[in-house]
Order: C-alpha cells, then structure tokens, then sequence
C-alpha cells in the first residue's frame, strides 16, 4: 500500500477517548473500531457489537414531545411514537438505523453508534496529545469491538501511528485470522489478549465462538514475537469462569509462555446502554463478591508477571 492509500483508509469507528489511563500504559487516547466476532453476555460495550451504525436513545435527554418533535418529523420509518412521561419511543423492529433522527435531536438524546472515518482523520486527532504520551509513556490503543475484526483498517492505524512514532497498544478478544495478528505484532508495542475461559463448551455458550482459535493465535503471537508485550486477560464473570479450577486452568496454558496476566473483576457499568439500544441486558442481575474473586487473584499470581 502506498503511503497515501494508508491514511485514506476507511473504517467504522464509534468512539475516539481521551486521556485514558485504563488502556495501556500512560495517557492514551483509544480508537474504538465497532464490530465483534463475539458476542459476550456480560459485554459493557454493547454499542460496539454490530459492523454497522447503530440507533441509541437516551429518555433521561429527551426535551419532551411538547417542546421538540424534531426527530419524529424526519423519520420516515414511523419508528418514534409518544412514550411516556411525554418523551418518544423507539420501535426497534422498524427502525432501519437511518439516522435521520440523531442529526436531527438537538440534545443529543438520539445518538449514532458508528460512523467512517479516514486513517488520516483518526491519527491526526490521536497526535493531537502526542506531548501528553511522549511524558506519560502513552500512546493509541485499538478498542471495540474486536479491532483487528477491521484487519485491513486496523492494520493501517497501527502503521501510520507508528511512523509518526506513537506508541501503540490494543485490546483484542484475539478470535481473529492468525495472519492478521502477526502482521500487526510488528506496529504494536503492547497486546491485551483475552482468554475468558479454556473450556470450549462454556466459552460458546457465554461468548458465542468456542476458544480454540484464541488459544491457538496466543501462541502464534508470542512465537511470532518472543519480546513483545503481552498482556493475558481474564474478566471474571459469575456462573461463567468464577471457580478456581476455571482460573487455575488459564494459568496453567500460560505461564510459560512469558505474558503478563490480570484478572478483571465482573461489573455491570454497561447495563444502562442495552436500554438505551432496546436491548435487555443478557446476564441478569448476578453480582461477583470480593469472597469469590479475592482467591482467584491468588491463583492468577501464580503467573510470575501478574499486574496487580
Ligand atoms: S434511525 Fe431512522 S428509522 Fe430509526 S428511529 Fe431514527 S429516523 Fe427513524
Ligand atoms: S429530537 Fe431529541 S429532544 Fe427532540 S423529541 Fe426527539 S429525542 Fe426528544
């Protein structure tokens, strides 16, 4: 690819965050690609699941029917009805994600999930902050979404964003073509790898795929590159991986394959966006006690690099 094919590049991303400190090391500024291979129960990006733009509504934004009307004008659809407390409805099965509506809303009650962006766009507002990294040791994160689910896109981020000598890192579910994994371990100075479970039976069940092309593309990377960065990731999940026999076996496929490990506790900071995109949130209302997890991460630091 030329260099000018590279920043012209397009993909669907639906978030550009700032001044991240959760997503690598340092201050970082997360490109989030939209699109997943896998759909995860306790997923708190449910907005980024879909390839395409996805419709999101905020009642609690909503300035009332008496007041506003602007988006059910503009929807040919029929799609935006009177709800309650004087707010509209979406009618999700006939929404056809047009977005009319979200241009249209002027508090920004309807939001688009997704949108194309140029290489060149996304890294010229990543380097916006590129005095922010150079101090912290920071840099661009890949999110999603699952990044490299957008191979050709990704890869070109990761690219530019190295020749304008920016640090990169990205967080993957790693149920992507082996090829293309490799060929981004050289753009890449940190990988954050999932493995939620080796059990292949649970795995699709909670997740949709089973595990083995994971299991198979953290080897390929780290054989591929015996120095990079690698950090292994497990979110525990309740009546998904939460028992010591789930975690010890993670620990045992990967200890010495020289990774980094976390253990992420379970949380439910996303379930307000499954409202919010007519969704019901697939997990209930289970919860994960300091009782259970605490003996799980002694578990996990049987790995000699655990990031506590
Ligand atoms: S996205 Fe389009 S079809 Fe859906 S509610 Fe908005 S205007 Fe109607
Ligand atoms: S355009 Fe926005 S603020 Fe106005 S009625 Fe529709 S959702 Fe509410």
């Amino acid at each position: 690819m030329t260099q000018k094919e590279i920043l012209n590049t397009t993909g669907q991303v639906f978030n550009i965050q700032k001044y991240s400190v959760h997503d690598g090391p340092g201050i970082r500024t997360v490109v989030f690609l939209k699109g997943c291979p896998l759909s995860c129960k306790w997923c708190s990006n449910p907005e980024s699941q879909s390839f395409k733009p996805q419709l999101a509504y905020n009642a609690g934004k909503c300035l009332t029917l008496s007041k506003c009307l602007r988006c059910a004008e503009v929807c040919t659809a029929g799609s935006l009805t009177q709800g309650e407390d004087d707010k509209i409805a979406v009618n999700w099965d006939t929404c056809t994600n047009c977005m009319a509506c979200a241009e249209a809303c002027p508090a920004g009650a309807l939001i688009n999930y997704g949108d194309e962006m140029t290489v060149k766009d996304a890294i010229d507002s990543v380097e916006k902050d590129a005095m922010f990294y150079a101090r912290s040791g920071g840099g661009l994160t890949l999110g999603g979404g699952e990044p490299f689910a957008q191979p050709k896109f990704a890869i070109a981020l990761l690219k530019e964003a190295k020749r304008r000598y920016i640090k990169t890192a990205v967080e993957t579910c790693a149920h992507v073509q082996t090829e293309t994994l490799i060929e981004a371990g050289q753009y890449l100075n940190f990988v954050m790898m999932d493995i939620k479970s080796m059990n292949p039976e649970k795995h699709k069940e909670f997740c949709g795929v089973t595990n083995e092309l994971i299991l198979k593309n953290l080897k390929a990377l780290r054989a591929a590159y015996p120095k990079l960065k690698i950090r292994v990731r497990t979110p525990v999940v309740p009546g998904f991986n939460d028992t010591p026999e789930d975690i010890q076996a993670v620990v045992d496929f990967i200890k010495d394959l020289d990774v980094e490990y976390e253990l992420l506790a379970y949380h439910r900071l996303g379930t307000q966006k499954y409202t919010n995109l007519g969704r019901e949130y697939p997990m209930g209302n289970v919860s994960l006690d300091n009782e259970v997890f605490l003996p799980l991460v002694e578990i996990a630091k049987q790995v000699p690099n655990y990031a506590s």
